[in-house]
């Protein structure tokens, strides 16, 4: 099989697209921010819960896409609902599915108040025993990590809670994996799952939106909702360590932590955060994490850049860093992208590197590049979304305006 691209925008742009734009998005708000939202409408306090759980469980747990489908609810109130409220998807515009299976998608977010709309990528990664969705909390990168692809793109903004938690209803979409489509679709692969983990590791800095990313993760973890267990949804951070002990207590998911490099020399050129956070201040966050334990390790990334990070002194350095510490290792091969500076590392000397931590006890599973033909591997996200000067945002508005 080949990789193939769709072009799916027009099919799937929601037709409520030009409704009022003053419709508050539910997607995104927490259960006491809905039923907050719901007192504003006018809904009365008696009904107030029952209504908040009603539209939760028709979201999140069943995923409709329109009032309309709330069939518990009546028709007046349907109607006032739709009018106060949107449940729209972000627009998917393309899908690319590599040919081992590995989707990504581009999705564009609504009109920003400067008239812009950007894109994030997500990718989707089957697996024999599971399914991983990795998704964006930024649309681009604050940090520069030189090997990265997304750090090539100024950051334009932070998502919101919505369109991060939305992205997972997204892949559900086209997975066919709500209750409705397995009636069509009855055999999902993982214990009748589809997206049965979920990893931020698409675009962007996940602990530089820590509210909504928080937000997001406890919309997507609710029991009543998509109900995926914080124990499988992994946070991934370039080393943001002020926020590492805080994201353990106040988010509780797993801890993904981008090492790279054993040394700060090395490590500074790569991750150039290191320079505000250092190696051993970084390590010494994740021995503070909450509720770490030989079931409950962090995993540290390690990509394998020819002859930048990968000798066997390398190797033994990244052990006695780790000691102490409930780890896993995942060494990530380089995946290239057009204009960088960096190489691969061979594939013999990977495994010399593997070999010594499996010698010291560490798990470290040299992770398959998945999706390289579509540029969905780790490091590879870009979208064409780019800040805008001041000089250019004066063009854009001078040219608008003329329209
Ligand atoms: N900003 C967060 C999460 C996104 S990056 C972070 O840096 O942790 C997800 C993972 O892919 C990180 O470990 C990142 O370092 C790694 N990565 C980035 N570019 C890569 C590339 N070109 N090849 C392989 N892995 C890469
Ligand atoms: Fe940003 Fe992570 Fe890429 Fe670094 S590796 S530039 S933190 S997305």
């Amino acid at each position: 099989m080949t990789a193939v691209t769709l072009d799916i925008a027009p099919k799937m742009r929601p037709e409520t697209q030009s409704r009022s734009p003053a419709r508050l998005p539910v997607i995104g708000l927490t259960r006491g921010e809905l039923t907050e939202a719901l007192a504003k409408a006018g809904i009365p306090e008696k009904q107030r819960r029952m209504r908040m759980r009603q539209i939760w469980s028709w979201v999140y747990h069943r995923g409709v896409t329109s009032f309309a489908s709330m069939s518990d609810i009546s028709k007046d109130l349907r109607q006032k609902l739709d009018e106060a409220f949107s449940i729209d998807r972000l627009e998917v515009v393309t899908e690319q599915i590599s040919n081992d299976g590995t989707r990504k998608w581009l999705l564009r977010l609504p009109r920003d108040e400067r008239g812009q709309r950007h894109e994030v990528e997500m990718v989707y990664i089957p697996e024999e025993d599971r399914g991983t969705l990795c998704i964006s909390s930024q649309v681009g990168c604050t940090l520069t990590c030189t090997f990265c692809h997304t750090g090539t793109q100024k950051l334009v903004r932070n998502l919101t809670a919505g369109e991060i938690a939305g992205q997972v209803l997204i892949a559900r979409d086209r997975l066919m994996e709500w209750p409705h489509q397995l009636e069509a679709n009855p055999t999902p692969p993982v214990g009748g799952r589809y997206v049965t983990n979920v990893v931020l590791m698409g675009m962007g800095e996940p602990l530089y939106n820590f509210d909504n990313v928080k937000t997001a993760m406890e919309i997507v973890s609710d029991g009543e909702g998509i109900s995926l267990s914080k124990r499988r949804i992994t946070l991934s951070t370039s080393g943001v360590v002020p926020q590492i002990v805080r994201a353990g207590a106040e988010i509780g998911t797993m801890l993904a932590i981008s090492l790279h490099g054993t040394t700060d020399e090395i490590r500074n050129k790569l991750v150039p955060l290191n320079k505000k956070y250092p190696i051993n201040e970084l390590l010494g966050a994740c021995r503070a994490y909450p509720g770490l334990s030989n079931a409950r390790r962090i995993t540290f990334e390690y990509v394998m850049l020819k002859g930048v990070n990968d000798t066997l002194a390398d190797a033994k350095r990244l052990v006695q860093l780790l000691k102490g510490i409930p780890a896993k290792v995942n060494l990530i091969p380089f995946n290239p992208w057009p204009g960088t500076q960096y190489e691969c590392s061979d594939w013999d000397t990977i495994e010399r590197f593997a070999e010594v931590l499996n010698r010291a006890g560490y798990a470290s599973p040299v992770r398959t590049p998945r999706g390289r033909d579509i540029m969905a591997a780790c490091g590879q996200l870009k979208s064409e979304s780019q800040r805008l000067g001041a000089k250019e945002r004066l063009a854009m508005d001078a040219a608008s305006a003329g329209a």
